[in-house]
């Protein structure tokens, strides 16, 4: 025999028992986000090399050393590691500045990422995300933490928790960088590598560090100190001010963390991040922010805009399992034919139906249809004759005898 193929480290088929859940998730976001105004969008998974470069950044883990990319016609093309920067590119393309504001845009799909496989952490994994441009007002900020929340929501899941922290704008975290540096200087050796790489080229960065030792030089109090000090100008003091005035009001709970400060490196003022304590390690099921400069930097005209992603996989582990459908009716009968055509009649209708396809004995199929069917729809000799038909109610075994013309009806009250 030959060898078994198997699927990819980190990546995983999603099986026939588990797509209730999944078409759960993706209905949901439809409802939800069309409830707000959003339009999807589907953009091609794979994008050129370059367009990540720039629009998630050279300085992220993401960039560096977890793309998919690979050569094609000497060009360098990379599977999609998120998907904002394809939404944008979509946005300059499609001239969308032009629309007015806001073009409110959602999306769901594959992403790829090289990283370590572990539990919560795939290399391929699924992202459901909005992005909202051209309101630069905090309204938009908490509109889109609102639609975070009522989609978590709907799928039941109601006691996660929100992070929140305004980066500032490229002028006040210029200051702020400068004084993480001088604070930190006297530690550079004793800094992790990746947070040394980091250190001149994004020091806000350093704060997200996992490791160890760096997050236990970070807790010094000296260090602490400047971590916590206020640092926005008066303009982003008064954007975060307002976006948090208006989630207390709307009830939206939410923690303030100095240490948010996101993988990505195009936010500013608002980053945000939904933890859920049922996740172990990996927790973070939502991360977002706004990113006012992207559109520009990637060649579109200023543009500001917010935006989210979740991970699906995440979500999917945190949902309930539900009880799998079951058809409406299984035919039993042993006239192929009889039961093809009466399986057609109710399929035209909307309903559910299966046939044994095999001419299996009688008691075999009835048999099958408990297991798979909320009523077997009995086609006898004696019912085909009379042109009648039984319908067994599989959960009490109550079984009538109605004309067919009747069956629906019946199914379906
Ligand atoms: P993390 O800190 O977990 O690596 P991230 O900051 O890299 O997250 P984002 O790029 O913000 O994640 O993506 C948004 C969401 O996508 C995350 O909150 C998480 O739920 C999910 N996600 C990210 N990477 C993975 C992955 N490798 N496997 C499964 N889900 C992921
Ligand atoms: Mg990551």
């Amino acid at each position: 025999m030959a060898n078994i193929i198997k699927v990819l480290k980190g990546m995983k088929d999603i099986l026939p028992q588990d797509i209730d859940l999944w078409h759960k998730l993706e209905k949901n976001a439809l409802d939800i986000f069309t409830r707000y105004g959003y339009k999807e969008i589907r953009t091609p998974i794979l994008e050129s090399t370059e367009l990540f470069a720039r629009g998630v950044g050279d300085t992220t883990d993401i960039v560096n050393k977890e793309m998919y990319s690979f050569e094609k016609s000497e060009r360098s093309l990379t599977l999609r590691p998120e998907n904002t920067a394809g939404v944008v590119r979509s946005f300059i393309e499609n001239g969308m500045t032009r629309l007015s504001a806001p073009v409110k845009l959602w999306y769901k799909g594959p992403m790829f990422r090289y990283e370590r496989p572990q539990a919560g952490r795939q290399r391929q994994f699924h992202q459901v995300g909005v992005e909202m441009f051209g309101i630069k007002e905090p309204t938009a900020d908490a509109e889109a933490i609102m639609l975070a929340v009522d989609y978590l929501k709907s799928l039941g899941l109601n006691d996660l928790e929100v992070e929140l922290n305004s980066l500032g704008c490229p002028k006040c975290r210029e200051e702020y960088k400068r004084k993480i540096k001088e604070v930190l200087k006297p530690e550079f050796d004793n800094l992790c590598e990746d947070c040394q790489t980091r250190y001149e080229k994004n020091p806000l960065r350093l704060l997200d560090c996992k490791v160890e030792t760096c997050k236990t030089i970070f807790e010094k109090p000296e260090i602490q100190a400047v971590i916590k000090s206020d640092f926005l100008c008066q303009e982003c003091a008064e954007h975060y001010a307002t976006l948090k005035s208006y989630l207390e009001k709307l009830n939206v709970k939410y923690t303030e963390n100095k240490l948010l400060v996101r993988g990505l490196d195009y936010y500013n003022r608002t980053v945000f991040e939904i933890k859920s304590n049922n996740l172990g390690s990996q927790n973070a099921v939502c991360g977002g922010g706004r990113y006012d400069s992207l559109v520009r930097q990637l060649g579109g005209e200023d543009t500001p805009a917010i935006g989210w992603a979740m991970g699906m996989e995440r979500l999917y582990s945190l949902l309930e399992q539900v009880e799998p459908q079951k058809l409406d009716g299984y035919i039993v009968s042993n006239s192929s034919a009889d039961a093809f055509e009466l399986a057609q009649e109710l399929r035209a209708e909307g309903l559910n139906i299966e046939f044994d396809l095999t001419n299996k004995k009688f008691t075999k199929q009835l048999e099958k249809a408990s297991k798979l069917a909320n009523f077997a729809i009995i086609l006898g000799e004696d019912e085909i004759k009379s042109g009648k038909v039984s319908i067994k109610n599989l959960s009490t075994s109550n079984q009538i005898t109605v004309d067919r013309c009747d069956v629906i009806s019946n199914i379906r009250k």
